[in-house]
């Protein structure tokens, strides 16, 4: 029987954070995360407690469809997986038939699903850490949240095996408190670089 994805959402934006800051791609959102249900009476249990996403419910597409869907918005042929978390059902094959029409493929990912067999077909690995236990520790950028987080707790990442590595003020009702701390370790360091949510900040999905 043809597989089928759970899809949020698929839509053409800029990316708007990290490296690729201002690059046209497509978004394909899957549904589900393994770090939280993404019900509120959930995210006190949650392992990922500062979620900002909706990624429940959607349509379940083949790979074949997915990938009609991406090459329908017409631009550049660059695609992201994102989600929820893209590595609970990203495959070879929606992989392939992304690919097969053209597109360059990235990620986005929290990190804890290991990515082994797909790596040939990704041209780019961000992982975002929202947990301790990774099973991805190589890759093009490492893009933290920062929470508060005290110096030696970011550095530690710096151990792995990324190109780049970005730090994010979190999101939300904390916002400004999150920029002024992010900024003060940043200017006191060159390795790590600041990372805005710049779609929101123009209106960009
Ligand atoms: S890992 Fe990502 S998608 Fe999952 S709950 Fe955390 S922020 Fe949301």
């Amino acid at each position: 029987m043809t597989r089928r994805y759970a899809v949020k959402e698929i839509f053409r934006t800029l990316q708007g954070e990290g490296g690729l800051c201002g690059t046209p791609m497509v978004f394909v959102r899957f549904s589900g995360c393994n770090l939280w249900s993404g019900r509120e009476e959930d995210r006190a249990i949650a392992r990922c407690t500062f979620c900002d996403t909706d990624f429940i419910g959607g349509e379940r597409l083949t790979a074949s469809a997915i990938a009609d869907r991406v090459a329908a918005l017409d631009g550049p042929r660059m695609v992201c997986f994102t989600g929820g978390e893209p590595a609970l059902q990203l495959d070879r094959a929606l992989l392939e038939a992304a690919r097969g029409r053209g597109y360059r493929v990235a990620i986005e990912t929290n990190g804890t699903v290991a990515l082994d067999g797909l790596r040939p077909l990704l041209d780019r690995v961000c992982v975002s850490p929202k947990t301790p236990d990774l099973a991805v520790t190589a890759g093009d950028e490492l893009k933290l949240v920062y929470r508060g987080q005290p110096p030696d707790e970011i550095r530690r990442f710096e151990a792995l095996d990324f190109r780049s590595f970005f730090l994010q003020p979190e999101a939300g009702p904390r916002y400004q408190a999150m920029l002024d701390g992010a900024l003060a370790f940043l200017t006191r360091q060159s390795r790590w670089r600041l990372s805005l949510q710049t779609h929101k900040l123009v209106g960009l999905p």
